[in-house]
């Protein structure tokens, strides 16, 4: 059975079209599966006891199961781990700060890219999510969380520009006007560096927002973090940025992951501003979140001190708090202590 979640505005009409059936019918759907959240077709009160019928013969509405949910006691972040149809599982994230809700949503199941500090890269590559797998993650947790979300970042498990179409479908679907209208702004893409994406992104004028995922200012320890590095060197990335920003217009923002004793001194600070100063963007500050004693977090002192030397820049710089700390909300964790406990 198919997912209509799975499906855009246009593939609705479509589908309409085909059951003979008014263009009206589309908006009617989209409102009552992304505005009033409904989970079963006879929730459609609108629709006719038939078409109701047809639909639930034709179309799902939810396929996940909730397999785990832990909540921070200290800052209300929550980390769901779902179990998908096929039998696959994959986590989201609701993270509270101050008026933002963000939800953090992944784009494959594990990633190919084995970041050494990230847990999901443990897990090698298992497949790609389709649209309506990232779009149902919202929508699970909207039904969740204390408030609706304000920014939707895809930066949980999988590098959302090696499944580029379903994203950019998914993206879509979420900001379709009839459906949950979810501001375009809003919505961030996350890579870790994959420069043809980021060229794509550009050439298409996708109006979404892109995050680079640097962590490194110096090529070499960027390798030693991130193996994509060796295929997509930082100069080629910095210059695809710029290329971005020149088509777009739209400011980057760049997320810096900060390990202690790694990429924590003046120098990584000094050298991370010299190397986005010809982009206009925001850094944004993430103390490592990783059980792995070989990532340790920074100080706060060494965390105020980096951002004080990363703030000489002329552009914004954010500390993003360690939200989640105590429940493992950093991608792949839950995942991984799940498989744990069932591996026991
Ligand atoms: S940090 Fe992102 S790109 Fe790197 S392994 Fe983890 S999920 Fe993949």
């Amino acid at each position: 059975m198919r997912n209509l979640l799975n499906l855009t505005n246009e593939q609705l009409q479509a589908y309409f079209q085909e059951l003979g059936e008014p263009g009206y019918r589309v908006k009617q759907v989209l409102q009552g599966a992304f505005q009033k959240g409904y989970e079963r077709f006879e929730q459609f009160t609108n629709l006719s006891k038939k078409l109701r019928e047809q639909l639930a013969q034709d179309f799902t509405l939810r396929t996940f199961k909730e397999l785990e949910r832990i909540s921070s006691p200290l800052d209300g972040t929550t980390k769901f781990l779902w179990q998908m149809a096929d039998g696959r599982k994959i986590e989201s994230v609701i993270i509270y700060e101050g008026k933002r809700v963000t939800f953090c949503i992944s784009s494959q199941v594990g990633c190919a890219l084995g970041c050494t500090f990230c847990a999901t890269g443990k897990m090698g590559w298992l497949r790609d999510l389709n649209a309506g797998e990232i779009v149902e993650q919202v929508l699970q947790m909207s039904k969740e969380a204390r408030r609706p979300p304000t920014n939707i970042v895809f930066m949980g498990m999988g590098e959302p520009m090696l499944n580029y179409d379903e994203v950019m479908r998914a993206a879509d679907i979420l900001s379709d006007n009839e459906g949950l209208n979810f501001s375009r702004r809003k919505i961030t893409i996350s890579t870790s560096g994959i420069i043809p994406g980021i060229k794509r992104m550009a050439d298409e004028e996708r109006p979404y927002r892109l995050a680079i995922s640097l962590n490194a200012a110096f090529q070499k320890k960027r390798e030693q973090i991130m193996p994509i590095a060796q295929k997509y060197p930082l100069p080629e990335l910095m210059e695809a940025a710029q290329y971005y920003y020149r088509k777009t217009r739209k400011r980057i923002t760049f997320e810096y992951v900060l390990i202690a004793g790694f990429n924590d001194s003046l120098q990584d600070a000094r050298e991370l501003v010299h190397i986005t100063r010809k982009v206009p963007c925001k850094i944004n500050i993430i103390p490592v979140n990783s059980q792995d004693e070989n990532f340790p977090a920074p100080s706060e002192a060494k965390l105020r001190k980096f951002e004080a030397a990363v703030q000489d820049s002329v552009y914004a710089v954010t500390v993003r708090n360690r939200k989640g700390w105590d429940i493992q909300a950093a991608c792949g964790m839950l995942y991984a202590s799940n498989e744990k406990r069932k591996a026991k």
